[in-house]
């Protein structure tokens, strides 16, 4: 009751507004409708490894396994990668906006988009992981948007979060608008295990905010894979969907 008298009250001093375009919405955590119109939620058929959305109906085969042709020609680390929005123009002020501006009002809503483009990661896994910051970035960001999203995710489904499985040992320069092959070498080894026996044998589901070429995710697999991980899936908010759009 209170809680709800104070929300009402700070909505009269801060009109809530959309994350996206600013214009003034019914409540916190909505978004405009033009704003939601523009957004492009990913959906079957997809590669079911990788999430990468199929042009058309059938047009990675007919069998219930379809691969797209990047993971047939090299099958990923992780087990599978899921995300229920485009990374684009579209979505690209909502995602900065939480990445960067700290704006959380729309995570719970993030979180049950999440779960129902990987729901198939959540139902098989025995632990949430968000993939770590360097405690640089963290002490000058604050807060951990991944972390953000596991948590929620975790509230949820009721799977656990762990935060200290994976480590970042050094700090990688910011990966925006760099090619895949910058991005690869930027993070190949940049993460450990500290304790192997808190991985081995287990499933988890790595989250991240956005999947862009796959090389955080890739790395961060590589470390828990070779810690005696059984499975990693990956889980974010938006994925890269046009593979010659990889800024963020
Ligand atoms: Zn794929």
């Amino acid at each position: 009751m209170i809680a709800h008298a104070l929300q009402r009250l700070s909505d009269l001093a801060w009109p809530p507004v959309c994350p996206v375009s600013g214009a003034a919405v019914e409540e916190n955590g909505r978004l405009a409708p033009a704003a939601w119109h523009g957004l492009t939620f990913l959906d079957a058929p997809w590669c079911s490894t990788c999430g990468l959305p199929f042009p058309y109906p059938g047009a990675g085969g007919s069998q219930a396994a379809t691969l797209c042709a990047m993971c047939i020609a090299r099958p990923p680390v992780f087990d599978k990668a899921r995300a229920p929005l485009a990374y684009d123009d579209a979505s690209r002020p909502l995602v900065l906006g939480f990445k960067h501006g700290g704006r959380r009002e729309m995570i719970d809503r993030f979180a049950r988009w999440m779960t129902v483009a990987g729901g198939d990661c959540l139902a098989d896994a025995d632990v949430i992981l968000p993939v770590p910051l360097h405690w640089r970035r963290l002490w000058s960001r604050r807060y951990n948007q991944s972390a953000l999203l596991g948590r929620a995710l975790s509230a949820r489904t009721g799977l656990p979060m762990e935060t200290d499985r994976l480590l970042r040992k050094r700090a990688t320069p910011s990966q925006a608008g760099q090619s895949a092959k910058s991005r690869k070498r930027n993070v190949a080894g940049a993460f450990v295990v500290p304790d192997r026996n808190s991985v081995q044998g287990r499933r988890f589901v790595l989250i991240d905010d956005v999947f862009t070429t796959g090389a955080t995710a890739t790395a961060c697999a590589r470390a828990l894979k070779r810690a005696g991980a059984v499975r990693v899936y990956v889980m974010t908010l938006c994925r890269v969907v046009r593979t010659s759009d990889p800024t963020i």
